[in-house]
């Protein structure tokens, strides 16, 4: 039996131990008002009560870090957290907007939308992405708006993906594979070869996929190549290869 791990890979014990270092930086309400940063960043995305404050919260092994996110008037806004060494941080969660609750009125509906398909396709520093999706409802049609927001960056491998299926433990080993299989091959319309999307069963409250979610985030945050030029790199394509959802470049 081999490893396939390197020497210096992560282990999900190390991985979560970084995760629990997560503490509050800021809160935005605006792209232009979120701090310019160079650190690779995770945003956490879900349909509202999806189980993302919980996933959030489970991940940081803290009872009420995602917590600023419920608190209302705040349910609109972006919240920022350090990761790594108190004086040197070395990654940041952010915690976007819940979507599609029933009660919110159609024009603060459309605003979010904007805000999220701005910060996906714009924020520079953007590593990844762990999108939570309710393990017995699978992919809505606003998940799969949000997917769309997001593809283009994915398919190149810019911005990785993970799907959480929360609340797994409501789900029988049937239902759990059923909800996996179709989850899986939705992912598997975007997939490219450059793109790194998985998708993990997660139960906050059995604490499964736990440990494999942070050592994914983990190895986002290593592995993750810092832009510094204002400008997206023209990075030219691999020979014979064709991406789809990326724009053609005939001029
Ligand atoms: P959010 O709106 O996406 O932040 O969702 P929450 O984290 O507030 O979770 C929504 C509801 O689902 C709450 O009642 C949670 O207790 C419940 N929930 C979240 N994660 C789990 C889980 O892993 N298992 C179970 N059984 N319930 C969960």
């Amino acid at each position: 039996m081999h490893t396939s791990l390197t020497p210096v890979a992560p282990d999900a014990k190390s991985a979560l131990s970084w995760a629990h270092t997560a503490r509050f930086l800021t809160t935005a309400s605006r792209l232009d008002q979120l701090p310019v940063t160079e650190l690779p960043e995770i945003a956490f995305v879900g349909r509202s009560n999806a189980g993302k404050s919980t996933a959030i919260n489970t991940l940081a092994q803290q009872k009420r870090l995602a917590f600023a996110s419920k608190t209302p008037g705040r349910t609109q806004h972006i919240n920022l957290f350090h990761l790594g060494p108190k004086d040197a941080p070395d990654a940041v969660f952010a915690d976007l907007p819940g979507y599609g609750y029933a009660a919110v009125e159609r024009t603060a509906k459309l605003r979010w939308q904007q805000v999220m398909a701005d910060y996906l396709e714009v924020r520079r520093n953007l590593a990844g992405v762990v999108l939570m999706v309710d393990s017995r409802l699978g992919f809505t049609d606003l998940d799969r708006q949000l997917l769309d927001f997001v593809a283009p960056r994915v398919q190149t491998g810019e911005v990785k993906l993970l799907v959480l299926l929360t609340k797994a433990d409501k789900l029988s080993r049937k239902e759990a594979d059923a909800s996996l299989r179709a989850v899986s091959e939705v992912l598997g319309e975007i997939s490219t070869e450059a793109a790194d999307i998985g998708v993990l069963l997660f139960s906050a409250l059995k604490k499964s996929g736990l440990g494999d979610a942070a050592l994914a985030l983990r190895e986002w945050t290593l592995s993750h190549v810092r832009v510094e030029a204002p400008e997206p790199s023209t990075v030219p394509p691999e020979a014979g290869e064709t991406v789809a959802a990326t724009p053609p470049a005939e001029g």
